[in-house]
């Protein structure tokens, strides 16, 4: 792999204290391109601007997918990525979904390796922070015709994440608008899927939401996620998610908190819920926890669910009778080495 290592680098003590996410960048980045049907050689260079067609495809047609994954580092001083393989397949299933080439494995695992190598000291050492890593292919063809391009970049970049207090969210849940469908591309990270989000998110905070509980497009009955998380509903002692589908993220953390719960002796249901099963259980005091979970909070409770007529409060629960945040306890200590990893996860 050819890499070209910075003169002298960017990182401070501070570049590792910081408490917003998403542009503290480390000194490098992967990236690798797409020509002539085949995938060039992965080249690692200095975290750089880059210049492009304004014809560039991904700008007008969307053609574009990312992934959104971590590294830890232990107590003495070892780098983890968690479950990356859950990421590389991912990102090849939104690709080929935006008719863009899957990624070689070995581009894509040797190359956050040998980045993440390079780039170990940007990696916090404290417990609850993380090197972000963010994988990402685009169309790059100076091409505005509306047809697939035949050219792509892939890329990774990585951003120091904070360990940021998960305040309780304020949710809304979605009547109108939808952010996948039957036959669509929820199931894909693709790129529009979030531009397509942020118009209904602005409205729900206007109305002092934090983020919109979307629901199946076809009859909103049904409830399917949240912002960018997968969501878990707990009935007393059952723990109930949205089955994966075409229209859900198959999320990672959704995954890894199934199999810690049930791991725990916890009843796990893996159902379509109903949004009106949410507010019934309400009323009958049945209702425990409900939260979202992903890769960039790992788990936020909710502490307001907002319904068209009504908003349904939930109390904040003390770490002995949430099982949100105990689990959330239980993954953080598997991906920082701070337990046994009974899965094997960490790489
Ligand atoms: N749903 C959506 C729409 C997302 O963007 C994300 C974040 N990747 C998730 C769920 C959670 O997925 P993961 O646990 O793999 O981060």
């Amino acid at each position: 792999m050819y890499i070209e290592k910075v003169k002298s680098s960017r990182l401070t003590p501070e570049s590792l204290e910081i408490k917003t996410f998403g542009n503290t960048f480390a000194d490098h980045m992967l990236v690798c391109n797409y020509k002539d049907g085949v995938w060039g050689e992965a080249k690692i260079i200095p975290f750089q601007e880059m210049s492009f067609s304004p014809a560039m495809q991904a700008i007008h047609y969307g053609q574009a997918c990312f992934e959104g994954m971590k590294a830890y580092k232990d107590e003495n001083g070892d780098v983890f990525m968690f479950r990356p393989e859950k990421n590389f397949e991912r990102i090849n299933n939104s690709a080929i979904r935006l008719n863009m080439p899957p990624v070689p494995k070995e581009v894509f695992m040797d190359g956050l390796k040998a980045l993440l190598d390079i780039d170990r000291d940007w990696v916090p050492p404290t417990y609850g922070m993380a090197l972000y890593l963010r994988p990402f292919i685009f169309a790059t063809e100076p091409m505005i015709t509306a047809r697939s391009s035949e050219e792509f970049m892939f890329c990774v970049i990585t951003a120091v994440a904070p360990d940021y207090y998960a305040k309780p969210l304020r949710v809304k849940i979605a009547d109108k608008y939808s952010r996948s469908a039957n036959g669509g591309v929820g199931y894909a990270k693709a790129a529009g899927n979030y531009a397509a989000s942020f118009y209904p998110t602005k409205l729900a905070r206007e109305e002092g939401f934090d983020q919109v509980i979307w629901t199946d497009a076809s009859t909103h009955e049904f409830i399917e996620e949240a912002g960018t998380m997968n969501v878990f509903v707990r009935i007393n002692d059952t723990l109930i998610t949205a089955p994966i589908s075409e229209r859900i993220l198959n999320g990672v953390t959704r995954n890894s908190l199934i199999n810690i719960a049930k791991h725990n002796g916890w009843k796990v249901e893996e159902r379509p819920i109903k949004v009106s099963e949410m507010k019934a259980a309400h009323k009958d005091g049945s209702l425990k926890e409900v939260f979202g979970c992903g890769t960039a909070v790992v788990l936020n409770t909710f502490s307001a669910i907002g319904y068209p007529d009504e908003t349904l409060d939930l109390a904040d629960m003390p770490m002995e009778e949430s099982w949100g945040k105990q689990l959330k306890k239980q993954l953080m200590d598997i991906q920082n080495n701070k337990s046994e990893d009974p899965f094997g996860w960490r790489v």
